[in-house]
């Protein structure tokens, strides 16, 4: 028996040495100590068929063989558990004197840029900025502005037409924000001072200058006594505040029916400098808004008598402007949402 707890204690040392966990380290203390299987009970078995004086000294040496080993464990596990400890350390380090990540923000796209800097204009001459519907009525946005059906003018402003089931009043996606110049004469009457920015459509082929989706931003004023001087003026104040330079301008005759007399606003094409780019079609100019003396058929549409009012409006190209104010020689940019192009604003 002596021998055979010799042997128990060596092979134990052993096991306890190679254990590199805290679980194979239980599996040995199992192995030798467990109550049923364990090793040193198995050998204690044979202590009934010694004699007297025999079993004092093996039992005393058996309890020396279990608390050696049992030192061991303790010192091995405290060990491990200290090894498993400097690992979890390790693989949660981090450096804290590192430089952070920096958050990635968005911003004001290039087109909502120019329209709040245009909307704080206007309202500190005191215009009211009004928000309009973009699935408009045939009747606000043509016939109310002096363009009745099948009037050739139509044609030049093809749009998206919607099946209305509520009433007879055809649906069109609105082609310009003019369609709240009676909307808005209609509500606040006369005199009135308003700018309607907002998005419009037209059924057309895009290209560089083209697409089927831009903004404008509609004005309209309103009073006893106004004349194109006016309009001249609010023009003049309007660029110089939005392009930040002093641009050539210049008024030639233009037909809309909605305006009698009716004028282009054209500038000096800022992309090229007036020699030519594709941009503004190698005319130098480019068409920048329409604009004109409010027909008195649109007034009287509104509720207001023509005889003691006049006004002037205008259908400001708003994206047209955004390209010229950036140098942006394709529309289409715009609408992309690509974030190579946004983020150079
Ligand atoms: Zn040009």
């Amino acid at each position: 028996m002596k021998k055979e707890l010799e042997k128990l204690l060596q092979q134990a040392k052993k096991d306890i040495e190679s254990a590199t966990t805290p679980k194979d380290l239980e599996a040995v203390e199992v192995k030798y100590f467990g109550r049923k299987e364990g090793q040193l009970n198995l050998i204690l078995k044979g202590l009934k068929d010694l004699s007297a004086e025999e079993k004092k000294e093996m039992g005393a040496k058996a309890n020396d063989v279990k608390s050696h080993l049992q030192l061991l464990i303790e010192d091995k596990g405290q060990h491990l558990r200290g090894a498993a400890i400097d690992a979890k350390l390790e693989s949660e380090w981090l450096d804290v004197t590192l430089p952070g990540k920096k958050p990635v923000f968005g911003h004001t796209h290039p087109m909502s840029v120019v329209q709040y800097e245009l909307e704080d204009i206007f309202k500190s001459l005191g215009f009211m900025v009004l928000d309009g519907p973009q699935l408009e009525s045939d009747y606000y946005n043509f016939q109310a502005l002096n363009t009745p059906e099948h009037h050739p003018s139509r044609d030049s402003q093809d749009t998206f037409y919607v099946k209305n089931k509520a009433g007879n009043d055809k649906l069109v996606l609105r082609t310009h924000t003019s369609g709240m110049q009676v909307r808005a004469m209609q509500k606040y009457g006369a005199p009135i001072k308003v700018i309607v920015p907002g998005r419009v459509f037209r059924y057309e082929a895009s290209d560089a200058s083209h697409d089927n989706t831009f903004y404008q931003m509609e004005g309209l004023m309103v009073d006893k006594n106004i004349s194109i001087a006016n309009l001249i003026a609010i023009m003049k104040v309007l660029l110089k505040g939005i392009l930040k330079r002093d641009v050539k301008v210049r008024l030639r005759p233009g037909f809309f029916p909605f305006v009698e007399p009716g004028f282009e606003l054209d500038i000096n094409c800022l992309i090229c400098g007036g020699q030519g780019c594709s941009v503004c079609k190698h005319r130098g100019w480019l068409e920048l808004w329409p604009c004109g003396m409010v027909h008195p058929e649109v007034l009287k549409a509104g509720g207001i008598d023509a005889s003691e009012y006049s006004g002037f409006a205008f259908g400001l190209g708003l994206t047209r402007l955004v390209m010229m104010r950036y140098g942006i020689e394709d529309i289409r940019l715009l609408t992309s949402g690509d974030w190579r192009f946004l983020k150079q604003f």
